[in-house]
């Protein structure tokens, strides 16, 4: 059932609005076919490269939820746009000494592979802020050279992190190895679906509701196996420049 659909090319923001609506129905679709509320999964627009402007044009059709990877692009789009009711989710890599203005400036964080990142996190988000939204990440194929936990480390940091005052534990966040085979895709979803019940079965009383996995491609797959966070790029914003 793997959907194929053809790549947006980069452009105006007419088609940024035609291809945001279209991955909508996409989203209503796969939720449809696994059974589940149409309402049960949302949609992250990853911004990554793209201008202001084209979030912007994401915006003008409801999307409130956007994903930024590197933080010196992210910190000038923001500013660009604080007019709007933006929510920012950093979804790069992160190192110690970006930790502070990730902790200030976004709402959420999902890349959280360590303990000393969060303890960081934590000790950085200013005390007038919510508690900062955090996913940890799994690197569900143990691809060596690739961020993420492994699945046996996740207990301990998972619970290193909820003893941390600033930050919300909502969930995990994968980012598996690129496969075009649909059941290659679900069960890397599904592993990850199965070690947050673990974890929620150890920390009942921990707010662990986020599954944030797939991506354009996919997305079906993912939501399947429970994803309630989608984080869609190029389906939206059409082909990223390359660097
Ligand atoms: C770029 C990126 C995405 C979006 O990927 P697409 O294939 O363009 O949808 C999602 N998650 C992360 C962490 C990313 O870096």
């Amino acid at each position: 059932m793997t959907e194929h659909y053809n790549r947006p090319s980069a452009g105006t923001s007419s088609t940024i609005e035609d291809h945001i609506v279209r991955v909508r129905h996409r989203l209503e679709q796969a939720l449809d076919a696994a059974g589940r509320p149409v309402d049960s999964a949302r949609l992250l627009a990853v911004s990554k490269t793209q201008p202001a402007s084209a979030i912007r044009a994401a915006y003008a059709t409801g999307q409130l939820a956007f994903g930024e990877n590197y933080l010196q692009e992210a910190l000038e789009k923001q500013q660009m746009l604080q007019d709007l009711p933006l929510e920012w989710h950093f979804i790069g890599a992160l190192q110690s000494n970006k930790t502070r203005e990730v902790a200030e400036h976004f709402e959420w964080v999902h890349t959280v592979d360590r303990e000393k990142i969060a303890r960081r996190l934590s000790d950085q988000r200013l005390g007038t802020q919510q508690p900062l939204n955090i996913c940890l990440q799994v690197n569900v194929n143990d691809e060596s050279g690739k961020a993420g936990t492994t699945f046996e480390a996740l207990p301990a940091l998972a619970e290193s992190v909820l003893e941390l005052p600033n930050l919300s534990l909502r969930g995990l966040m994968a980012i598996p190895a690129a496969s075009k085979d649909h059941e290659t895709q679900r069960l890397a979803f599904r592993q990850l679906r199965e070690a947050l019940s673990r974890l929620q079965e150890r920390f009942p009383e921990a707010p662990l509701d986020t599954l944030s996995m797939g991506m354009s491609n996919d997305l079906e797959a993912a939501i399947l196996e429970g994803a309630t966070l989608v984080r869609i790029g190029s389906a939206i914003f059409g082909a990223r420049p390359t660097p």
